[in-house]
């Protein structure tokens, strides 16, 4: 824990960080937006599948692409995208139990809705941990790693990015965290070499998110009786 002493506000991104990436719910997500994108400009779905990639690459969402070229309702297409059961995700006891060990303000920073971003952090059993999200909504549709959203979360909760530690599994967010002073851990999940990314933004890394709350926090300490 000696360094992240100077942390006091932990920023979680929501997909393939709280929840684990090979839960396939980002594929489902994807799935929907796809079927969008085919629905909405009349493409067969490998084209529209396709598009969707670009956009995502181009525009750091595939939201903001069809915003910016198609001049989409993102609340529709937001609904649309998210509309899926999450009902089988399983829950992880360790992330569930050890958030509470984690001494600071909890707060979560995602490219996802605020309806769907509440929705799995309750199913998840997570959601009493946060004081609040800062959601694509709130970010006016401008996607991570765009800087804009950075000052604003800071602003809105209030609290000095030099203090704040951020988890996300998208390399590209942590390097804006890094550039705005945050302290970053990468959760670099199973498809990854970490070594190959030896990147000065990248401060901390950790397969799952899991795995880091467990080897850094620690449990309060109760005497030990019987002996
Ligand atoms: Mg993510």
């Amino acid at each position: 824990m000696d360094k992240f002493g100077h942390i006091d506000t932990w920023v979680f991104d929501l997909d393939n960080t709280l929840y684990d990436s090979t839960t396939g719910v980002f594929n489902r997500i994807g799935d929907r937006m796809t079927l969008y994108v085919a629905e909405h400009l009349k493409l067969p779905l490998p084209e529209a599948s396709a598009l969707r990639k670009h956009y995502w690459e181009k525009y750091g969402t595939t939201l903001y692409g069809l915003m910016h070229e198609h001049k989409v309702d993102p609340d529709k297409f937001l609904a649309h995208a998210h509309d899926i059961d999450i009902s089988d995700i399983p829950r992880c006891d360790i992330i569930r139990e050890h958030l509470a060990h984690l001494p600071g303000r909890k707060i979560i920073f995602t490219n996802s809705s605020r309806d769907f971003a509440t929705r799995m952090i309750k199913h998840l059993g997570i959601d009493h941990h946060f004081e609040g999200m800062f959601t694509i909504e709130d970010a006016g549709y401008l996607p991570k790693p765009r800087p804009d959203p950075y000052h604003a979360i800071a602003s809105k909760f209030r609290f000095d990015p030099k203090k704040a530690a951020m988890f996300d599994d998208m390399e590209v967010n942590l390097k804006t965290a890094a550039e705005v002073g945050m302290t970053t851990v990468w959760i670099h999940g199973d498809n990854n070499n970490p070594d190959d990314h030896a990147l000065p933004h990248l401060h901390h890394k950790t397969e799952k998110l899991a795995d880091w709350l467990k080897a850094t926090t620690k449990p309060p300490q109760h005497p030990v009786k019987g002996k």
